[in-house]
């Protein structure tokens, strides 16, 4: 059972989003991308992937209710336009169903401190090394499947460096 949510307005971004939940609770987020600059009106109509997803899904799966004007300038909310409808309308791609004016965001418990760290791999022999670093973040987090998000970014080092 959720025991927060908050109102967006679909022309702002995720990063006011996180803000003003920010500025009300430090133990609540929105699990919704990584780039502050973008709507949340295209990022959740599209799905909306986030270092959370691992642990609460995307954006889509946290919206709640939406309202929305259809192509006969109706103004709809969930009760209103169906199950199928809302059910499109989060993750079936922005612009397809109608204009979002606002979506209700489900928020999801966080924890106030985060984890962060970076592991670089110079040559394929400091292989040991990663599975250390995955170990210990094992360890730290208490679960590595449902709080560790691991990002891995394979690049070619410029000759000489
Ligand atoms: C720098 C950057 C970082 C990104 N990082 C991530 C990430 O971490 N995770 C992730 O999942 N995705 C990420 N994306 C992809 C992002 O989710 C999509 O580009 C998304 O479509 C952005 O939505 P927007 O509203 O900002 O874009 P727009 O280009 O304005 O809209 C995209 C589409 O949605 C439609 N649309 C916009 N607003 C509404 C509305 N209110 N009602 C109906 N349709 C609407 C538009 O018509 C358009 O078809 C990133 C994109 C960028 C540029």
């Amino acid at each position: 059972m959720r025991s927060k949510t908050e109102w967006a307005e679909a022309g702002a971004t995720v990063g006011q989003l996180y803000s003003d939940i920010a500025s009300n609770t430090a133990d609540y987020s929105f699990p919704a991308g990584t780039c502050p600059t973008m709507g949340t009106g295209g990022h959740c109509s599209g799905g909306g992937m986030s270092l959370l997803s691992r642990k609460y899904g995307l954006a889509a799966d946290n919206i709640i209710d939406a309202l929305l004007v259809d192509a006969n300038s109706n103004l709809l909310d969930r009760k209103s336009m169906g199950e199928d409808l809302f059910w499109a309308l989060r993750g079936g791609g922005g612009g397809s169903w109608g204009v979002v004016v606002a979506w209700k965001v489900g928020l999801v418990r966080v924890p106030s401190k985060v984890t962060v760290f970076m592991v670089f791999m110079a040559k394929s022999g400091d292989r040991p090394s990663l599975s250390v670093a995955i170990h210990c973040a094992s360890v730290r987090t208490g679960s590595l499947y449902s709080r560790c998000n691991i990002w891995l970014r394979i690049a070619r080092r410029p000759e000489g460096h």
